[in-house]
């Protein structure tokens, strides 16, 4: 790859690029993709060839050669990704501030939760203030059923979650609830027709947005206005887009509007990388087309390609290709690495989801301590537990994992970041956020009427609903005119004054400013806290502690306030869209900037809307990961186990529909592996429990792909441990190959007759016979489980005496 003249287009001689710390390790093709700054760039390019660094090394590289950083805007699929890409690019500019202020890295939602804020009120989106809630999905089920039930249709014929998913795909694609009534034919198409538009009223109503929403929004403002689209594309000239394979309809929209068709003399600065093999987002409506077409969309585009692999070693690289080679649709791609050696992948047969936890905790101590780890590059001493990582299709599968680690005392991190956003007290004091923020919000305004329970029973709550509705004021509003409203108690009324009064004193009355009001985002939060009677409630229920979650739910209070003391340090005005402070004349937001702690809020609430499982990997935590596959996207990790290759879990179920989905799915199992930097390890139990019953599974059609040359395949699912040839990894001749690549032999002389040794399944058992060979066995009688017949050099054993 080497040998590909550098591009010169700033005229750096060869010897100078060399020199230069950010091109001098690069290859030829990636020099090109980071020097040619001018016009569009499409670099489609296999797993771990560098797209990534690409676009790091690219925003860097513009930021030298003296493009204002404030137009400089690059999109990644998760804020992890992005929050990285941000510090990696100030690293690499010697780390001052200064250079990147006003750099925007972000994600699609998150840039357009900003920039509807930003032109809520000149886009003309009925209803649609800067204060917006963005609901989560729980927020969505409750408004959905809210609307079921006005139209009197039944939750159990219209499932809430399907009736919202035909909306989102709606949404998807750019068809909103006009545009899906005017195509809806049959009486199903009709009836969801009915309750997307009472959903969309209900959440203007409310002045929240869903996601889908969010990327909706923007994609038909900046198609609708030209003033905002002017000013988008004046401000962001050079646009990257990591992941580019991922994007649906609306983000494609989104993406042309801002690069625009560039100022008539010169094309737009668009530069997008992905990876069609990588594409697992079909199923949310992402558009493989979107890349596969850019050469169309921008003639005379520059198109590179980057063929050198510099994450995975060759057996592991091989067997991702042999495996999506089967795909049809698809234009192959070479993947290759020069480095030489490493061990083949581990393809395991266990015998049920406890078994396949245990091989994986001994492996990966076996990684940590140093004993498995070989080959040129290995790093001296053992793996470090954060290169180490699970990877699973459904986080069902995740829990027997977890045990396992727990038992072991290995440290483990899951990555699920909306996790903790979903535990009920963290909740509850994100509604009372956000109805500070949003009064408007009535998902939000119902959770916590009556939470603590302060006598605001369901007539009362009915009262008010049917008066907001009569008077067509918001829910808040008519909370406040309360004392006109017919069949409320005089209790209940005096309930709700206080309740109001409690509200409006965190906000001195929606104002934000003045006396009273907190002077920093974690004192708020602490107070809301406090006054809203959370704590109270909470350190009641602790003291009874009924249960463990109980008792931890002041400590995750607490770590709320911590984690927005933690947002208003971090928080970058600069960065964000939203306060536009750069260049000069774009400052202040039209409608005149909110107070400050309100703009906090805003952008507190909508982080963590906007949180993502992923969000939650930290390598410095030095913890193993636990994750789905589509959480591992863009990752790489030492060790990489992948459990559950079953069919109907690997490929999930949902690939009978059809034969793209099944084509998707083994994308997503070729994105698992290519994520293994040195070593992989697949399991595939024989038995699983799936709803509390033991099951008996079938092997992973995908295993069955992964070719024989590269992989070693050990059949453990019998309880004897024995080796067993199988179909698709039959022993090939000759006396060691397929085993590991420790010699069998001397292990029989490691466990002589009458040793005792340790199973980490069986426990302690003593050897009774050995019979000597290339697959040495021993009979040992184990105290708990009675006298069983193990291949010596597929099971862990070791020796603790005799
Ligand atoms: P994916 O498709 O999985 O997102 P990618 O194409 O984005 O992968 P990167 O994550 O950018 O790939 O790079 C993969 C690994 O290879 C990283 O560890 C990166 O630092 C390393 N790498 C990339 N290019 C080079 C290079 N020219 N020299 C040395 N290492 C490199
Ligand atoms: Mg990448």
């Amino acid at each position: 790859m080497e040998e590909h003249a550098p591009h010169s287009t700033d005229g750096m001689s060869p010897a100078s690029t060399e020199a230069d710390p950010l091109l001098a390790d690069l290859t030829g093709p990636q020099r090109d993709a980071v020097m040619h700054t001018e016009g569009p760039v499409l670099v489609v390019a296999a797993a771990g060839s560098g797209k990534t660094r690409t676009i790091t090394r690219r925003m860097a590289y513009l930021v030298r050669c003296g493009i204002p950083p404030w137009s400089i805007m690059a999109l990644t699929f998760t804020n992890k990704a992005a929050a990285e890409m941000r510090s990696r690019v100030m690293e690499l500019l010697n780390a001052d501030p200064r250079a990147t202020r006003g750099l925007t890295v972000t994600t699609f939602h998150s840039l357009c939760a900003r920039l509807l804020r930003r032109y809520a009120d000149l886009a003309g989106l009925p209803g649609l203030k800067a204060d917006f809630t963005i609901y989560d999905s729980a927020d969505q089920a409750s408004l959905v059923k809210r609307v079921l039930e006005s139209a009197q249709l039944s939750a159990s014929n219209w499932p809430p979650r399907t009736v919202l998913s035909a909306i989102s795909a709606a949404k998807n694609e750019l068809r909103d609830a006009g545009a899906y009534a005017a195509q809806a034919g049959d009486f199903y198409s009709k009836t969801i027709a009915r309750v997307y538009a009472g959903y969309e009223k209900a959440l203007r109503a409310a002045n929240a947005v869903d996601f889908d929403d969010l990327l909706l929004l923007t994609a038909r403002m900046l198609k609708e206005n030209a003033a905002v689209r002017g000013e988008c594309q004046r401000r962001w000239q050079y646009l990257l887009i990591d992941e580019y394979q991922d994007t649906n309809r609306a983000q494609f929209v989104i993406a042309s509007l801002l690069a625009g068709t560039g100022d008539g003399r010169r094309p737009p600065n668009i530069c997008v990388v992905g990876d069609p093999d990588q594409s697992i987002y079909a199923w949310r409506g992402a558009d493989i087309s979107n890349i596969l077409d850019f050469e169309r969309q921008y003639p005379g585009a520059r198109v590179i390609t980057l063929g050198e692999n510099f994450r995975s070693t060759a057996p592991i690289l091989s067997v991702a290709d042999t495996l999506i080679r089967n795909n049809k649709q698809r234009k192959h791609k070479d993947l290759f690495t020069r480095r030489p050696g490493g061990e083949r992948v581990q393809i395991v047969l266990c015998q049920n989801e406890q078994h396949e936890a245990t091989l994986i905790v001994d492996r990966f101590k076996a990684l940590h301590s140093g004993v498995e780890e070989r080959g040129e590059d290995a790093p001296e001493g053992g793996l470090p537990w954060r290169e180490m990582a699970v990877f699973y299709r459904t986080n069902a599968l995740s829990r027997v994992m977890e045990d396992a680690f727990r038992a072991a005392g290995i440290p483990y991190v899951i990555a699920r970041g909306t996790a903790f956003f979903e535990r009920e007290e963290i909740k509850n004091a994100l509604a009372y956020l956000r109805v500070v923020a949003n009064p408007a919000d009535e998902v939000s305004l119902l959770r916590i009427i009556n939470t603590p329970a302060r006598g605001l029973g369901d007539s009362t709550i009915n009262a008010v609903e049917v008066y907001a509705a009569h008077a067509g004021v918001p829910f808040f509003e008519a909370l406040r005119q309360a004392p006109r409203i017919v069949g409320i108690s005089a209790r209940a009324r005096g309930s709700i004054q206080r309740f109001v009064e409690t509200v409006d004193g965190w906000t001195a009355g929606g104002s934000f400013m003045g006396e009273g009001v907190s002077a920093s985002l974690a004192d708020l939060v602490e107070r809301v806290i406090k006054e809203s009677g959370l704590e109270k409630m909470y350190q009641a229920q602790a003291k009874a502690a009924r249960s463990e979650t109980d008792a931890e739910r002041l400590d995750n209070l607490d770590e709320l306030v911590s984690s927005a003391r933690q947002f208003e340090l971090e928080y970058d005005p600069t960065g964000d869209p939203a306060n536009d402070v750069e260049p000069a004349g774009a400052g202040v937001p039209p409608g005149g900037a909110p107070p400050p702690l309100l703009s906090l809020l805003r952008a507190y609430l909508e982080s963590v809307s906007l949180v993502a499982d992923a969000d939650a990997v930290d390598p410095s935590q030095g913890a193993v990961t636990l994750m789905t596959l589509h959480a591992a996207k863009g990752l790489e990790f030492g060790a990489v186990a992948m459990i559950g290759l079953e069919e109907g879990l690997l490929p999930h179920s949902r690939a009978r529909e059809s034969d793209a989905a099944l084509e998707e799915e083994r994308r997503l199992c070729f994105v698992g592996i290519t994520r293994a930097m040195r070593h992989l390890q697949i399991t595939s139990a024989k038995y699983r429990t799936h709803r509390g019953l033991m099951e008996r599974t079938i092997p992973s059609r995908f295993l069955g792909e992964l070719g024989r040359q590269h992989v070693i395949v050990s059949d453990q699912s019998d309880a004897l441990a024995d080796l067993e040839e199988t179909e698709w990894g039959s022993r090939p001749a000759g006396p060691d190959r397929a085993l590991p690549a420790r010699a069998a032999s001397p292990l029989s002389v490691k466990f002589p007759i009458g040793s005792l040794v340790r199973h980490p399944q069986f426990g302690v058992g003593k050897v009774l016979s050995i019979t000597p060979g290339a697959n040495a066995r021993a009979q040992i009688n184990f105290r708990d489980v009675g006298t069983k017949t193990l291949v010596l050099s597929m099971t862990r054993l070791e020796r603790i005496g005799g």
